[in-house]
């Protein structure tokens, strides 16, 4: 029986469309229809609207077959919850955005629209994009389509379930020290960081503003490559996007890599690395250099430094970035103040949840008078070091591998009553945060039957290398072909 179209990645729907053998009213039909037949146990949702969809797929029905179809035409999409979306709500996954719907789109959401996508609707996450699991959301926790006791990962982790289970063909998060690449290896998807201005911020709820950048999930790297090339490009509203031109990464893809160098980051396959995530990375490393790279050890020295460096710039950015949300403009105001003050504190104390106010006294104390040298300022200079580690690895190599966690999928409740357990889960990821350098999640394995993912770092501005490299490998290998047991189950 071939695939559902719910599991179809976006080119091959774009294939079936123009040879009028599936239409967006079928695509959207099948998502919707796996939507509805595993989110009781996946919970990739905060919000959806079946009667959009259907209207969405209405509009490029006769149209999506054309040549001149924009390039995501009929492709259901879903939208990580911190992406404002005119007239549906946004809640970052927090209590204190209750009844917030934006009457604008973040600039991502306005290109999906003119690129035909069909948006599915709002994905969890952690409560301000600030956890590892998607268990700090206010709404209650995503579950792995591999395994329905574990995390998908997170912050991003509805998106990434989402795309795992057929429940969306793409979808969009953000990634501030990991929240997109952490949730794609631990689904079993492909998920890309951009470099840091490659994709406008504008109508992203702000974490960390330094680090956040907007970027996709899809099921494999023609996807993503697809996706970015939509989303990519500077946007007068925001100033830190850049005016580089965006290639077309899809088009470029010629999964290529003979006699590139890829450097292996020595940090990153550590003692602290698991066994079996390990083996997987090795084994893609084994696969690119018999597909002619160039592969060799690399030293990042300050790379140690990076998870203390990021939880206090994080931080410090958050406390300021939520210092907004004060029951004044929008969302929840609490109903007991008699005055402003009181109505501030208490607003503050009931919309936000326990990590959220963690990371605002961690921040507030980091920029304090008396602690700013010795905690915000000198973060900042190990930030500046851990950047110039990663420009004397690209002055010898062209992209830069590893693991992109160290360990698969962790189980619900493990790690919720440990806050420096759940950090450790980014211990590879924030290093390219502070950087601002571009890095791929794709699928390089198993261990104990969840997946592993390989992350491929690569230069400022060069996501078309990342991309290609991790096509190479996705085309020697078929990992990222696996489905879920749930998603084949649904049908
Ligand atoms: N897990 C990291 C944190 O909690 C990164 C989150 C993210 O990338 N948004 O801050």
């Amino acid at each position: 029986m071939p695939a559902s179209l719910a599991d179809r990645p976006a080119w091959e729907l774009r294939a079936l469309y123009r040879r009028k053998a599936a239409s967006p009213r079928e695509a959207a039909r099948a998502v919707l229809d796996r939507l509805e037949a595993l989110e009781h146990r996946i919970h990739a949702y905060l919000f959806w609207d079946a009667d959009a969809v259907v209207a969405q797929a209405a509009r490029w029905e006769s149209r999506a077959h054309r040549e001149d179809a924009p390039p995501l035409a009929g492709v259901p999409v879903a939208l990580k919850d911190n992406i404002c979306t005119r007239g549906w709500p946004t809640t970052a996954g927090s209590r204190i955005l209750d009844g917030f719907r934006p009457p604008y789109d973040a600039t991502v959401v306005a290109r999906l629209r003119r690129a035909g996508a069909i948006l599915v609707g709002k994905t969890n996450c952690d409560e301000f994009a600030m956890g590892s699991s998607t268990e700090n959301s206010a709404f209650g926790p995503t579950r792995n389509p591999w395994d329905l006791d574990r995390v998908p990962g997170g912050s991003s982790g509805g998106s990434a379930a989402a795309v795992a289970a057929g429940e969306a063909t793409l979808a969009l998060g953000s990634d501030t020290g990991g929240s997109i690449r952490e949730p794609a290896a631990f689904c079993g998807v492909v998920g890309l960081k951009p470099t840091y201005g490659r994709v406008s911020r504008y109508g992203l709820i702000a974490f960390a503003s330094s680090l956040d950048q907007i970027g996709p999930f899809a099921r494999d790297v023609r996807d993503a490559a697809l996706a970015l090339r939509v989303i990519a490009g500077r946007d007068p509203a925001d100033s830190t996007s850049a005016e580089i031109e965006v290639p077309p990464y899809d088009e470029q893809l010629a999964g290529e890599v003979k006699g590139l160098r890829l450097g292996i980051v020595r940090e990153f396959l550590s003692e602290g690395t698991d066994g079996g995530v390990a083996a997987a990375v090795r084994e893609a490393v084994q696969t690119l250099r018999g597909l002619g790279a160039v592969c060799e050890e690399v030293s990042l020295p300050h790379a140690p430094y990076a998870l203390p460096a990021y939880y206090l710039v994080a931080p410090a950015e958050a406390s300021s970035n939520l210092a907004r949300y004060a029951g004044v403009h929008y969302g929840h105001r609490t109903a007991r103040a008699d005055d402003l003050y009181t109505m501030y504190a208490r607003t503050r104390r009931e919309g936000f949840g326990p990590e959220v106010k963690r990371r605002i006294m961690l921040g507030t104390y980091a920029l304090s008078a008396g602690y700013y040298d010795a905690f915000y300022l000198r973060a900042q200079r190990v930030r500046t070091l851990i950047r110039r580690d990663f420009e004397a690895a690209f002055a010898k190599f062209d992209a830069l591998l590893g693991p992109v966690a160290p360990t698969t999928a962790f189980r619900l409740g493990e790690r919720t009553q440990d806050p420096l357990q759940m950090y450790l889960a980014d211990v590879f990821t924030v290093p390219v945060n502070l950087a601002g350098v571009p890095g791929i999640s794709v699928p390089c394995g198993f261990a104990g039957g969840l997946p592993v993912g390989l992350q491929v770092i690569g230069r400022p501005f060069d996501e078309g290398t990342v991309l290609n490299i991790a096509y190479a490998l996705e085309r020697a290998t078929d990992f990222h072909a696996a489905r879920p047991p749930v998603a084949s189950a649904a049908r």
